[in-house]
């Protein structure tokens, strides 16, 4: 396979994808190519549904295999808010800076120790007819800043250390660099896991 196509209007996200499939050969085709709009509806529970539900969607109007990724960041003293809702977190139309500040604020009283959260990551790949060929989730743990630090990567990655990485100050996603980021992210790591069965699987 040298073309797939990713259910993401999220140009960060795609990056990350992009640079892990590049070196495989795989290019990846964006929504804004088709003559459609895409504009799935993720209304499901779990990170596994909303990306079945984009990955068919696309597949079926692209008449081709589609890849998406629903992720998003689960804090251990919100109950696993945002979750699902990261992207949306904090009301419409913030930034990814202020969708972090408003994590901050909801988050002011937490002590340090208390401040444990790990992203998620779901990917799933259809086939054209839009079933379901192959789904992976993978995490990525560690904890909470009370303030950002860093200028890489997006969304709450300014805020985030990763459990792998110690030091004073601890490196924040934002300040690894890429490769180090996709070694540890669920991102990363979930996108590795799906690779490895593409070669079993057909296609067509
Ligand atoms: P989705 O497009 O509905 O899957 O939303 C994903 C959201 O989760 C993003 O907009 C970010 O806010 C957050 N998110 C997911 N992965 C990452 C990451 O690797 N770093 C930082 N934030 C992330």
């Amino acid at each position: 396979m040298s073309e797939l196509w990713l259910a993401t209007n999220n140009p960060k996200k795609r990056a990350e994808l992009e640079r892990l499939l590049a070196p495989l050969g795989i290019r990846l085709r964006l929504p804004a190519e088709l003559p459609q709009p895409f504009a799935p509806v993720e209304d499901q529970p779990t990170f596994a549904g909303n990306a079945r539900i984009k990955a068919a969607t696309l597949a079926r109007l692209a008449g081709a295999p589609a890849l998406a990724d629903d992720s998003g960041l689960c804090v251990d003293a919100l109950g696993g808010r945002p979750g699902v809702h990261s992207a949306r977190y904090g009301g419409p139309g913030l930034t990814d800076a202020q969708r972090l500040q408003a994590l901050l604020t909801e988050l002011q009283a937490v002590p340090a120790a208390q401040r444990s959260a790990h992203f998620t990551c779901s990917l799933c790949l259809c086939g054209a007819d839009g079933a379901v060929l192959a789904a992976v989730e993978e995490h990525c743990h560690g904890t909470l800043l009370t303030a950002p630090t860093g200028h890489g990567g997006f969304g709450y990655d300014p805020i985030f250390v990763p459990a792998e990485c110690g030091g004073d100050p601890a490196p924040t996603f934002a300040t690894l660099d890429a490769a180090t980021k996709d070694r540890l992210s669920h991102r990363g790591k979930a996108l590795r896991r799906l690779v490895a069965v593409l070669p079993t699987l057909r296609l067509g």
